[in-house]
């Protein structure tokens, strides 16, 4: 799928400013519409050698490189779960279980960047570091940045990305300029879909809640197996069948349960009032008949939990226990 086209405004922005640009950014916006390939963009471009209209020509040796993941002024911390292969790597060739796998950023990763720029640069003059998601910092890594942003390296950028930059050191805040993403129109968003060959590309986007990247995602034939599976289990008459439903259940299927059904629980709180489906445009019946059963304090309740459970992805917890919990108090909730 091509990069994301509707941040190039700012991107050409910002680097119009290339002799003077800030030492650090913040990138900030909602999840899923590209805050992290406008950041790799940016990096490209400022990196790249012979810049077409401010931006990455493609061509040079410096866009080679970056295309190939190998640029020697080019660093990008992420937390050890979301490196290469996504955790999707096979746990023999990882050699740990990938669900053990840090999702926090730690000191260590953050002392390596003042490593990274202590060293004199390979080619243009600039050196890139792009980190995400920054709230995964943990506290002892989020100073030593903050160290590294106080006086900042000669010739580099920082770029921080973040989903909920209100959870970082305000100190860290003040010292990056802010970029705020914005998702694109909707013609804009399914046209981008379309050239990527997303299935369904119309209720992928209004899952997404208008946000493009996480549509693609869903548009996956895995992501719309198993959605298909929990949208069943929560258009039954009779409630979900709980038991059977949370057999078997891991970490990564729970994941997807929590999205769905708190998107789910969402449309039905519209529907509670008077509004239409926003995500599940495609079980409108289904969520209609749910809501008029349904009572507005306990889904109100659900939906609480159901944040709080995803506020808990990232700590060991029993998925089959969880499921059953939550798919228990769905039926509570709309079985009047
Ligand atoms: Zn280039």
């Amino acid at each position: 799928m091509s990069s994301p086209p509707w941040h190039r405004e700012v991107l050409e922005r910002l680097m119009g400013r290339r002799p003077r640009l800030p030492h650090a950014l913040l990138v900030s916006g909602r999840p899923g519409i590209g805050k992290v390939a406008f950041a790799r963009e940016f990096a490209r471009s400022l990196l790249c050698e012979s810049p077409i209209d401010l931006l990455a020509c493609g061509e040079c040796p410096s866009c080679h490189w970056f295309g190939q993941s190998n640029h020697p002024d080019y660093r990008e911390i992420v937390p050890e779960a979301a490196e290469e292969g996504d955790g999707e790597t096979p746990e023999a060739e990882a050699g740990k279980d990938p669900a053990r796998k840090s999702l926090v950023i730690k000191i260590d990763q953050v002392r390596a960047i003042r490593d990274f720029v202590s060293l004199s640069t390979h080619r243009a003059g600039h050196r890139a570091i792009v980190l995400h998601p920054a709230e995964a910092l943990q506290p002892a890594a989020a100073n030593a940045l903050l160290k590294t942003l106080e006086e900042p390296p000669p010739a580099t950028v920082i770029l921080l990305v973040s989903d909920r930059p209100a959870r970082l050191l305000a100190t860290i805040r003040s010292r990056c300029e802010s970029v705020v993403l914005r998702a694109p129109a909707r013609a804009q968003a399914l046209a981008w879909l379309a050239e990527g060959g997303a299935m369904d590309a119309e209720a992928s986007l209004a899952l997404a809640g208008g946000a493009p990247l996480l549509a693609a995602d869903l548009a996956r034939p895995e992501e719309r197996d198993w959605r298909r599976k929990v949208v069943a289990e929560l258009s039954r008459p009779d409630g979900a069948h709980v038991f059977s439903f949370a057999v078997g259940m891991d970490r990564a299927n729970l994941d997807r349960t929590l999205f769905v059904m708190q998107t789910w629980v969402h449309d039905l709180l519209r529907l509670k009032h008077d509004s239409g489906p926003r995500h599940h445009i495609e079980a409108a019946a289904a969520l209609k008949a749910k809501a008029r059963r349904a009572r507005l304090d306990r889904l109100l309740a659900l939906d609480r939990e159901l944040l709080e459970a995803r506020r808990l992805a990232g700590h060991p917890l029993n998925a089959r226990l969880a499921a059953e919990h939550l798919m228990m108090a769905y039926n509570r909730a709309t079985l009047g």
